[in-house]
């Protein structure tokens, strides 16, 4: 709750964009917490974070644990930060207990988690396990052209260490649902098989800009009916397509957007997902045969421009297991689930053995200042993280 204030809204939100000033706070905060769990704090040149716990055999490859502490515009005071500090308290309760592991532990808050300020999500993640390079972290920007670089170095978070290239021996996150699944099935532990494969898209049709009253709709090169009967012809093949399905038009914009004036141009994004890959390259085949087929029929000129192509993850059954036997030794009702979101563990899988842990979210609400969590349930996320970490790390 003392996180959920760096950046809280009046509707109970949150609002921390990535490399604001706020998230400069909220940074602070998490590593004056670090300092005083006795860890040892840092940070890499693209923000990333690392809290580290030593091992009783400290040259061996450490157990990462964490999140973000980034958030949506108008986002919730649970996704992301109840991993960061879920992990924290882990830390804590070791200390407490007097409990070392073998392998050494590290905190992490990933930078700019959400890509909503400098799109594409978990590019800082990415960056660590190889995915892109460090320039392009970098470069990211901003809607008023200012890039995670130069935002970096203002709230003095451009640390020195290098950006991943060393040994990780796991990865874990706890993470809120952000869906309903859990909540529906009264369960208390989602443990996390994988992540659905996802792609983005930026769409553009053009057409003629005309004056609203002299000129017959017959006569017109509309790109908002195009638009218009794309998108309704996608919806239908997605609902056509099965349960797992998942398309989202979020963003929509008409130029020159003028009330008495036939646009000239539409553009607007596409979200698709599905945890099966050959579905989801159904769907992208479907969106660009729209594209094409409407264009024609219309007179209109449009193009499908993929920007991010995330596959389906499947998790290493070792921290899988290590989730779910956490959870069952502690009693605590289970279900097995793919994330229907993406996390920075998509990304930390591609180089270590990485799981994760969902609890529930009150009404599957997140991205939303609405978002809450049943203070029982975030123990129980806790403790199976505690636990799985444990059964990863070894006793020492
Ligand atoms: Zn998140």
């Amino acid at each position: 709750m003392e996180m959920a204030e760096v950046g809280g809204t009046p509707g109970g939100g949150v609002h921390r964009l990535a490399l604001s000033d706020e998230d400069r706070a909220a940074r602070d905060l998490f590593c004056g917490w670090c300092d005083g769990a006795g860890l040892t704090t840092s940070v890499d040149r693209l923000g990333n974070t690392f809290a580290r716990r030593p091992g009783a055999d400290d040259d061996l490859p450490p157990v990462l644990l964490g999140s973000h502490l980034d958030s949506q515009p108008s986002g919730g005071r649970f996704d992301g930060a109840l991993g960061v500090l879920a992990a924290l308290e882990v830390i804590e309760t070791l200390n407490e207990a007097g409990l070392a592991t073998l392998r050494p532990l590290e905190v992490v808050n990933w930078t700019n988690e959400e890509g909503s300020r400098f799109p594409p999500a978990m590019v800082c993640s990415g960056a660590f396990a190889g995915v892109f390079e460090l320039e392009y972290a970098l470069g990211r920007s901003d809607a008023a052209g200012r890039t995670i670089g130069e935002e970096l170095d203002r709230i003095g978070y451009a640390g020195p260490a290098p950006v991943g290239g060393r040994p990780i021996a796991a990865a874990l996150e706890l993470h809120i649902e952000q869906g309903p699944i859990l909540e529906e099935a009264g369960t208390t532990i989602g443990v996390v098989a994988g992540v659905q494969g996802m792609r983005w898209y930026d769409v553009r049709i053009e057409g003629e800009a005309t004056h609203a009253g002299p000129v017959p709709l017959r006569r017109r090169r509309d790109p908002l009916r195009g638009a218009a009967r794309v998108i309704d012809r996608l919806f239908a093949s997605a609902l056509e397509s099965d349960e797992e399905a998942r398309l989202t038009v979020g963003e929509f914009a008409l130029r020159p957007g003028s009330r008495n004036t036939v646009p000239a141009r539409v553009d607007f994004s596409v979200d698709l997902r599905h945890p099966d890959d050959v579905a989801l390259e159904a769907l992208d085949g479907r969106l660009r045969l729209l594209v094409d087929e409407v264009s024609r029929e219309m007179g209109l000129d449009g193009r499908v421009e993929q920007i991010w192509h995330s596959p389906t993850v499947r998790f290493a059954s070792e921290c899988v297991r290590a989730v779910g036997d956490a959870a069952a030794a502690l009693g605590y009702p289970q279900m097995s689930l793919f994330s229907g979101a993406g996390h920075d563990s998509v990304y930390l899988q591609r180089i270590c053995p990485t799981g994760m842990v969902f609890v529930p979210c009150a009404g599957g609400v997140s991205h939303a200042e609405a978002e809450s969590v049943d203070p029982a349930d975030a123990e129980a996320g806790a403790n199976v993280l505690l636990h799985a970490v444990l059964r990863l790390a070894g006793r020492a």
